[in-house]
């Protein structure tokens, strides 16, 4: 990744370490945070996850939201009661404090845009919708 003089980062997601998220929160699931909190952005950050086939992100709930584009694969996500599927070129908005999760039906590629900071009040159960 490089900076520039003007504040910019410019990088390519593979120099990028796919960590894997905890197996309390996710199965065969991996996490490259592109633009995270060592990064200058004070606002949004961005994170490329790969959920393998048969992968899991296990259900939860946040005071933010989430913005997803689906860049390859096939998958289901639960948001509240209802169940979406998705593939490329799908994008979903997910309000803060609702709960979600996904399967990876075909190894699936998305981009999570998060804000840096909750933006909602803290709920202790979801929002039933
Ligand atoms: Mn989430």
């Amino acid at each position: 990744m490089a900076r520039g003089r003007c504040g910019e980062a410019v990088g390519h997601y593979s120099e990028v370490e796919a960590k894997p998220v905890p197996s309390e929160m996710a199965e065969k699931a991996r996490i490259r945070w592109l633009i995270g909190e060592g990064s200058r952005a004070k606002n949004f950050y961005m994170r490329l996850f790969t959920v393998e086939k048969g992968g899991h992100i296990k259900p939860h709930f946040h005071p933010w939201e989430h913005e997803i584009f689906v860049l390859k694969g096939k998958g289901r996500v639960r948001i509240g009661s209802s169940t979406y599927t998705v593939g490329e070129g799908y994008y979903l908005y997910i309000p803060p404090n609702v709960e979600h999760e996904y399967w990876a039906d075909e190894e699936l590629w998305f981009i999570c845009v998060i804000p840096s900071r909750p933006t909602a009040e803290k709920t202790e159960e979801p929002v039933r919708c």
